[in-house]
């Protein structure tokens, strides 16, 4: 893909997780600056009237020293945990105010939440209704159980986790570095801001060295690992300057903003991959003839209506074969109930759920979204 193409894709992402650093939020003594943080939140409501946005959003830590009147953000991690846990808070009425009259929506999650299969789909499951209902997300780490993000990260591994978990068309990282250079701008005068990467290099990630500033964590090697993660998930990424008015706008039309990294194509479907060879089934799933048509053909989810048998022990989350009634295994999926629920609305409607289980989960058995044809 030529790069313009690739700046093109961006006019037109659909859904968009845009991180925000702490050194986006802040002024040069690490104090929130409410004047840049309103323009970005103007910039972010402009974005969210004709795409899907998601927001992740650090400054907690900053806001937290301000508010507990310290000279400078402590250098202990349990010092850093506790004043992020009182500058959430007022995070998040700042992000409330600035986006109202949308509403926003408070999300702290941890590495592990997204590596655990359970976890994972309930974030998911969450996240992709609050999308629905129009409301905006606001992620960030939950730093009183997890401190990844405080030691070295500053959100940028949360980010590019957070837009593979939602299946984001783009990721944009707003930092106070203006993208990826050839070369150490602070050392080198001549360097130049790279408009595209094809694909994220050992030598790149060498390069980057440690963080540039005192206030955020996360230098350019968290945010080109991040870069490097999302877009082998087939996620376009951007790193641009988010104190610079206009950047994000800018990229969103399409302009030369900032560092592109392309998506890898060859990847775009690690996760189906992962569902289809990586995990081992727990349980089976028979189908329905007509069921496997809405699977194979129209690529329908499989709803509990469709299932005849259910085979094996296993929990929701869990790796299940999707078999036709001859017994061949055709699909594999993640199930979105367990198998005693699931054998308790084998056959039912979606209506009929809520009376079976006495609560109501998802319509589907397995969502798209989380099935692999084989
Ligand atoms: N989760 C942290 C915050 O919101 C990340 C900031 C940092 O690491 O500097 O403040």
């Amino acid at each position: 893909m030529s790069p313009t193409a690739g700046r093109t894709a961006l006019a037109t992402a659909q859904r968009v997780v845009v991180k925000i650093g702490t050194n986006a939020l802040t002024n040069t003594t690490g104090r929130f600056h409410r004047p840049h943080f309103e323009r970005l939140a103007d910039e972010l409501l402009t974005l969210a009237k004709t795409r899907e946005l998601v927001i992740v959003s650090s400054g907690a830590i900053a806001l937290g020293v301000e508010r507990l009147g310290l000279a400078a953000k402590p250098r202990d991690i349990p010092g850093k945990q506790a004043c992020a846990a009182v500058g959430q808070s007022r995070l998040m009425r700042a992000w409330e105010e600035a986006m109202n009259p949308r509403l926003v929506a408070q999300v702290l999650l941890t590495h592990s939440d997204v590596q655990d299969r359970r976890r994972y789909l309930n974030a998911r499951h969450a996240l992709e209704r609050l999308i629905s209902d129009r409301v905006i997300p606001v992620i960030n780490e939950n730093d009183t159980v997890s401190v990844d993000e405080i030691k070295f990260g500053d959100n940028d591994t949360l980010a590019g986790l957070v837009a593979g978990l939602v299946s984001a068309d783009a990721l944009v990282i707003l930092s106070d570095v203006d993208g990826l250079y050839d070369a150490d701008p602070r050392t080198h005068k001549n360097a130049k801001l790279i408009s595209t990467v094809e694909t994220v290099t050992r030598t790149m990630l060498a390069a980057a060295g440690g963080s540039g500033s005192s206030v955020g964590t996360g230098g350019m090697a968290t945010k080109l690992r991040a870069a490097q993660k999302v877009t082998e998930l087939g996620v376009r990424c951007v790193i641009a300057a988010g104190q610079t008015p206009g950047t994000l706008t800018r990229v969103f039309e399409g302009e030369d903003e900032g560092t592109l990294f392309e998506p890898q194509d060859g990847r775009r479907h690690a996760r189906t991959a992962w569902i289809a060879h990586a995990l081992k089934a727990r349980g089976t799933l028979v189908v329905d003839s007509g069921a496997r048509t809405a699977l194979l053909e129209r690529k329908k989810s499989l709803l509990p209506s469709g299932i005849r048998e259910v085979k094996g022990n296993f929990s929701h989350g869990d790796p299940v074969d999707l078999t036709d009634e001859t017994g061949e295994v055709f699909a594999r999926g993640l199930a979105a109930y367990g198998a005693d629920e699931l054998r308790k609305i084998a056959g039912k409607k979606t209506s009929q759920i809520e009376a079976a289980l006495g609560y109501r989960g998802l319509d589907e058995a397995v969502h798209r979204d989380d099935l692999a044809v084989l």
